[in-house]
């Protein structure tokens, strides 16, 4: 037994499968997840010293790479200072000043420590502003793992979901509709049958929780009309696209503006930090201002929050997201042409520093187009990869992410060793 498969036999013992997280229990993948020793730039380490190139990131926030010294040094500045105050502090306003700087839709924001207590929030807040109960979201998004979210779709289109999980009352998600994503027919109807008891609509306008799949224009403009008419409050779930398909995130690359916006993940540069912000007749709801609860002892961490601001301070460079852009197409180009050589049925797409790979001809744009691809060839990719030093996430169904740290000679390394992989599926 190697150090990872003894550490993973450990772990269940006192950890549920082993992991704080399901997905990085290989389940679906197989085999022993590599427990991760440390990491530095576009890769990590294992228990057993192995290296790896990076293509997971944490699930999307380390985009300036691992231990980027600049990130380090101010952690460490602010971790001397003291770890938590449950007080304000001038870096927490310094950071929402930056955000609102970034964000056009975003007047004002509260920070919170996970994307699922912000996507949460954002839902009570849309829900106590229009004094509305039911709220929208689409099948195969992910907006964390509070109860009312939790929500697959029924038998059929404008039916009420089930829960996705136990332990998830039915009565709770009981105003939660899930509709097709990119379906605009769906949502016109839906609108046209309850559009004045719609508080508001959830979704990532790019996609990363059913692998990666756009968001159309079409779609994402057929939304924000139809909450204006019927007065519903859009949510752009950013967690993953924010500051991740460009500065601006989804709302710069499509040009459409939410009216609450969720984010997480790149903004905290790898410390648990979090946020939801809307125009401040939106936010003017939120205690104490206004009757909509939210708290958090640890909301605004100053380590945390010292941690974001060195990262935000980062990827404003200018360049920085161009040269992101051009990285993660070579990567994709590179997957298709070496997958076409060897005749695999195969695509990939790319939006910013997100990409997904999938074992179809073409592209996805639908939950049930996802479902199509070849699970079992992406596992068996998944593993001749990892067996070649490249860490990809382990399920079909996320996206990828680039580091400005992975340079053209890594993206080539990686392409090189997808062609043996495919290779290796034959
Ligand atoms: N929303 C989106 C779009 C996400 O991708 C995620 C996490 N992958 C979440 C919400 C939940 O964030 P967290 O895991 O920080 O709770």
């Amino acid at each position: 037994m190697n150090r990872n498969e003894q550490l993973f036999e450990r772990a269940q013992r006192t950890i549920p499968g082993g992991v704080n997280s399901p997905v990085r229990a290989f389940r679906s993948v197989g085999g022993t997840p590599p427990f991760i020793a440390r990491a530095r730039g576009a890769h990590v380490w294992d228990a057993d010293g192995r290296s790896y190139i990076d293509l997971v990131g944490s699930w999307g926030p380390m985009i300036v790479g691992h231990a980027h010294p600049a990130v380090v040094k101010a952690v460490q500045t602010a971790a001397a200072d003291g770890l938590s105050f449950g007080a304000p502090t001038e870096a927490e306003v310094e950071f929402a000043e930056r955000i609102v700087r970034l964000l056009p839709s975003i007047e004002q924001l509260r920070l919170v420590s996970s994307g699922t207590e912000a996507a949460m929030s954002a839902i009570r807040l849309a829900r106590g502003a229009t004094g509305r109960d039911r709220i929208i979201k689409f099948e195969g998004c992910y907006h964390g793992h509070a109860d009312s979210l939790l929500v697959k779709a029924g038998s059929g289109a404008l039916t009420f979901g089930h829960p996705s999980s136990a332990g998830v009352p039915a009565d709770v998600i009981r105003h939660t509709m899930v509709l097709d994503y990119n379906d605009c027919q769906q949502l016109e109807d839906a609108f046209g049958r309850d559009g004045s008891q719609i508080a508001g609509v959830i979704v990532e306008p790019v996609a990363g929780n059913m692998n990666l799949v756009r968001g159309s224009a079409e779609f994402l403009r057929t939304l924000r009309e139809l909450c204006t008419r019927h007065g519903a409050l859009l949510v752009f779930d950013e967690v993953m696209s924010g500051f991740r398909v460009a500065l601006g995130g989804a709302q710069e690359l499509t040009g459409i503006e939410a009216d609450i916006v969720v984010l997480g993940k790149v903004i905290g540069g790898g410390m648990p930090l979090a946020a939801f912000g809307a125009r401040r007749d939106v936010m003017r709801h939120i205690a104490p201002l206004g009757p909509v609860y939210q708290a958090g002892t640890l909301s605004g961490n100053p380590v945390a929050v010292a941690c974001g601001l060195a990262t935000l301070e980062l990827i404003e460079r200018p360049g920085f997201y161009e040269t992101l852009a051009r990285r993660t197409s070579q990567l994709a180009d590179g997957l298709m042409q070496a997958a076409r050589a060897r005749g695999v049925a195969f695509s990939a797409d790319a939006v910013g520093s997100m990409f997904g790979i999938y074992f179809s001809e073409r592209v996805p744009a639908s939950y049930r187009d996802v479902m199509q691809c070849d699970r079992d060839r992406f596992n068996r990719f998944f593993h001749q990869m990892l067996a070649r030093g490249v860490y990809l996430a382990p399920s079909a169904f996320e996206a990828g992410f680039v580091s400005s740290e992975h340079d053209e000679a890594l993206i080539a390394q990686v392409v090189a060793a997808a062609s043996d992989g495919f290779d290796g599926l034959a």
